[in-house]
């Protein structure tokens, strides 16, 4: 006997079916980021990491990209196919860790170190990134810092990404000193909290964690890193470091296998903004359209092409 059908499940029924005529009027593609809420994950064409979907927005025939993340993810799906219209649900949706820096203060910042090339996290703006040498993703920042000329290095948004990559490279970054509150308020005692809560789970954490976190990780990876690890690793039951919103493509991806993640506060509050509504209305009014002034686009292509033109880059291309 099927579960008895609510009004909420209903309505949730004729909007995704809502979606599904609009995605076909409009021929467009629809992607989610991987911290997106768990119904807007499942209705969209791919799910992923930010530049992993922009490199998916490349491949696809469609005209026009439904970007289910946050402003900086369109912009950079928009920089990278500038002939396709990139529609951003929710206008508001931004991520704070972007914006701890713009383009006046990053100049100030190269002004203060002459000849150093920088290093700029995808997790950036436009104008960010058009004043940056190379862009660079969670799962390729050491390749790509240590793929630059010369030993020292600008490295910014993210401070506690910095300090990973610092770790492992012989290079002096230069750290600017940006965080993702999501990440950064997590503490090593909740971790160890939670490995006590699972004691037989293996502790994932993602590198825009604090170092005494990273530190009582047994495997620190992207998120995309973590889709992979959880499933070719034998151990049954993991604790999750990253945005709650992986849980949903991990629970997905390994059925047999349980996920908990380490600390409620894990949440993004722009991530969950979009909602099937939003999805739905901005494929119905075409809204929000995110464009990047062409002098702008031109410049940030070349930093992140630059990423995607080194060694792993394309593979490793996620937040
Ligand atoms: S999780 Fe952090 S870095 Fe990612 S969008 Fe949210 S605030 Fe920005």
């Amino acid at each position: 006997m099927s579960a008895p059908r609510s009004p909420a499940m209903d309505h949730a029924r004729a909007v995704v079916e809502r979606i599904g005529r609009l995605r076909e009027e409009r021929r467009a593609v629809i992607l989610a980021h991987n911290y997106q809420r768990g119904e807007v994950q499942d209705i969209a064409d791919f799910t992923g990491d930010s530049l992993g979907l922009s490199l998916e927005a490349a491949r696809t025939g469609a005209r026009v990209i439904v970007f289910c993340g946050v402003s900086f993810m369109a912009e950079s799906a928009s920089i990278l196919n500038p002939d396709k219209t990139v529609l951003l649900p929710v206008l508001e949706a931004g991520c704070p860790l972007a914006d701890m820096i713009d383009a006046p203060r990053l100049r100030e910042w190269k002004a203060l170190h002459p000849g150093r090339p920088v290093v700029t996290y995808i997790n950036s703006s436009a104008e960010v990134k058009a004043e940056s040498d190379v862009c660079c993703t969670s799962a390729n920042a050491v390749e790509i810092v240590e793929s630059l000329p010369g030993d020292e290095v600008l490295f910014g948004p993210d401070r506690n990404l910095g300090l990973y990559v610092r770790g492992r490279t012989a290079k002096r970054l230069i750290l600017w000193e940006g965080y993702c509150a999501t990440h950064a308020w997590v503490t090593a005692g909740e971790v160890l909290a939670a490995r006590r809560r699972h004691p037989a789970a293996l502790v994932i954490a993602h590198p825009e964690c604090l170092p005494e976190v990273l530190e009582v990780a047994d495997h620190v990876s992207s998120t995309s890193g973590m889709s992979a690890f959880a499933r070719s690793s034998p151990a049954r039951e993991f604790v999750i470091v990253t945005e709650a919103g992986i849980l949903h493509r991990l629970m997905k991806e390994n059925p047999g296998k349980r996920f908990h993640l380490a600390s409620t506060r894990l949440l993004c509050p722009n991530m969950k903004r979009t909602t099937l509504a939003s999805v739905a209305d901005a494929l119905e009014r075409m809204r929000h359209e995110i464009r990047v002034e062409e002098g702008i686009r031109v410049r940030a292509a070349r930093a992140l092409e630059r990423m995607l033109g080194t060694g792993r880059g394309r593979a490793g291309a996620e937040e």
